[in-house]
């Protein structure tokens, strides 16, 4: 991967990278469409990274298709894929993390204890072995995409980041590859995520400032259609600070469990 990253930068070509956990849908598609505009070279990466998962989560059965992944990759155009094992990535005595100390707590990083370290971690290894120019991620994982934009500026990483508007099944949800758990029934609920979120956003174009009051409208549509709110929380868009009133722009930021699936999404609002 490095030789073939060394040699498109020798021909000064730009290269641009789009790390995935892979079972690609419409949502990763459109990463690649983006990354395919920015640069004269397009990788992608196909990698269950498991230091992001904790003890007790979906590590195990998180779904996988690699031919249909390649399939799709090369039919956005991309030029190679890095597949690599896990064995390749972690060396048995790897012990250096990368960690966001403000913005990887609370939220997902609260839920998901050392979460955000992994991400981080295998996102600098991976942008030290592809190499990119640019690298696309999706602003459906808002807090990963501002964990990732700190780490590239406070560790001076060369790698613009560019972050894509979340793609949507027709009903609002958010595609995720964890979309393939639901049961029929659940699939119907999750649609509550997204709507309740837009109430939010509804609410505040009317007039309403308040966070709490914004997020017991979200409440009001999500709660009584999921199994559980594991949280539900509005922010300053840009440093993630939380918001007790919409005065700059914010973000109201989602957490939820059908059954044993966790989905997150999240709304912009006051932009
Ligand atoms: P994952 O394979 O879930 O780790 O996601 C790989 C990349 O795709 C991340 O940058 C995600 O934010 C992005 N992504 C996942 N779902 C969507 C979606 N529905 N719309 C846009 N980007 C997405």
């Amino acid at each position: 991967m490095l030789a073939w990253s060394e040699a498109a930068r020798a021909r000064g070509e730009r290269i641009a990278f789009v790390p995935t956990m892979g079972f690609l849908h419409a949502g990763h598609v459109r990463l690649l469409e983006e990354a395919r505009r920015q640069g004269q070279r397009l990788a992608l990466s196909v990698f269950v990274n498991p230091t992001q998962f904790g003890p007790g989560e979906d590590l195990a059965r998180y779904p996988r298709d690699l031919d249909g992944d390649l399939d799709k990759a090369a039919a956005t155009g991309a030029d190679v894929a890095f597949v690599p094992d896990v064995a390749s990535m972690y060396g048995p005595h790897a012990q250096t993390f990368v960690e966001a100390r403000q913005l990887q707590k609370g939220l997902c990083g609260g839920s998901r204890p050392g979460h955000f370290a992994g991400v981080a971690t295998v996102v600098c290894k991976l942008f030290n072995i592809v190499r990119p120019h640019v690298a696309v991620f999706g602003e459906k994982d808002f807090q990963q995409l501002a964990v990732l934009r700190r780490m590239v500026a406070d560790l001076n990483m060369p790698v613009e980041i560019l972050g894509v508007p979340t793609v949507r099944e027709p009903d609002g949800l958010a595609l995720s590859s964890r979309n393939s758990y639901l049961s029929p029934a659940e699939r119907q609920r999750a649609a509550a995520l997204h709507a309740g979120l837009s109430a939010a956003h509804a609410r505040h174009a009317a007039g309403e400032t308040n966070a709490a009051a914004l997020i017991a409208a979200a409440s009001a549509v999500i709660a009584p259609r999921v199994d559980r709110i594991d949280y539900l929380e509005l922010r300053d868009s840009e440093t993630l600070a939380p918001l007790s009133n919409v005065d700059r722009p914010a973000v109201m930021l989602a957490a939820i469990f059908l059954g044993t699936t966790r989905l997150i999404d999240n709304q912009r609002l006051g932009c």
